[in-house]
């Protein structure tokens, strides 16, 4: 089988000393194995997702080596298909809309006295899951903003119904996972000022890309609990995993963004550095 992997930004910033990590790792996976290396551009914050941005993901990119498919896919363009995901999802009334402010989480999470929690902190507490219709209906007719959530419990009870429980998934770095997709709760699958989500699109695209093989960091290794049920409800293929480490910095941080001095823009630039000096500093050579 031939592999595809995928390296997946978002120009919200210029890519950093971490991200020449990421896109080296799915690149060598794919150009060892005679296999094939996508670059998809993640930009349904269109609020925080810039043109230039994308110009400088392609130009560091170019500098470090790589080379991708093109034309490259820009989730922006492809809203109608989250839409009609979510619409499916609809149709099997696994989504509830939800009108809470971060506040009113807060406020919530705070008052209940047992929250529920999942390992990365406190989960949603389920307060729009239990309004009725009406209330639903009401609250939208007074213009009230919502966010469409998964209801994970009811997809994980009509998944059983179904005999597909449970769900597992094969991670190349710790093995053959089961799935736990209620682990990050109800999640977000449409935000508030958008018709899809990070988690939505993203299991979308892997699957309409033909990725088999999608690497990132290990801070989204939970969120592929909840992609492998969203692959289950929507009836998509199931890739392989492989999340990698972080890279961190010498103060044992994560790289970030809005440090500029870790931009490969400023290496190149400011510093001076050589594509092969970067990729000493992130430990690929
Ligand atoms: N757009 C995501 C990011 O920049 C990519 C996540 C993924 O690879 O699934 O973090």
């Amino acid at each position: 089988m031939t592999i595809v992997t995928r390296f997946a930004p978002s120009p919200t910033g210029r890519l950093h000393i971490g991200h020449a990590y990421s896109a080296l790792f799915a690149y060598r996976l794919a150009r060892d194995s005679g296999g094939r290396f996508i670059l998809r551009i993640e930009d349904i914050d269109q609020d925080r997702c810039h043109p230039e941005f994308e110009q400088g993901i392609y130009e560091d990119l170019t500098w470090l080596g790589l080379t991708w498919e093109t034309p490259v896919r820009r989730q922006s363009e492809h809203m109608p298909d989250y839409r009609a995901a979510l619409d499916k999802l609809m149709d099997e009334d696994l989504i509830y809309p939800c009108f809470c402010t971060r506040k009113d989480i807060a406020e919530e999470v705070a008052r209940a006295a047992a929250a529920p929690h999942g390992p990365e902190g406190v989960l949603y507490p389920g307060t729009c899951r239990a309004l009725s219709p009406a209330q639903r209906k009401e609250k939208m007719k007074n213009g009230l903003p919502y966010a469409f959530r998964l209801e994970s419990a009811k997809a994980e009870t009509l998944l059983r119904g179904r005999n597909k429980w449970p769900l597992y998934w094969h991670d190349r770095g710790k093995g053959r996972q089961e799935a736990v997709p209620g682990i990050l709760g109800d999640a977000v699958l449409a935000r508030k000022d958008m018709n899809t989500s990070y988690h939505l699109s993203v299991t979308l695209d892997d699957h309409t890309q033909g990725v088999t093989l999608v690497t990132r960091g290990e801070d989204l290794f939970y969120a592929t609990h909840l992609h492998r049920l969203l692959q289950e409800l929507l009836g998509l293929e199931i890739p392989e995993w492989h999340h990698h480490p972080l890279l961190l910095d010498k103060d044992g941080k994560r790289f970030a963004k809005r440090n500029d001095s870790v931009t490969l823009q400023y290496l190149r630039e400011t510093m001076g550095k050589t594509p092969q000096e970067v990729l000493a500093i992130a430990g690929v050579s």
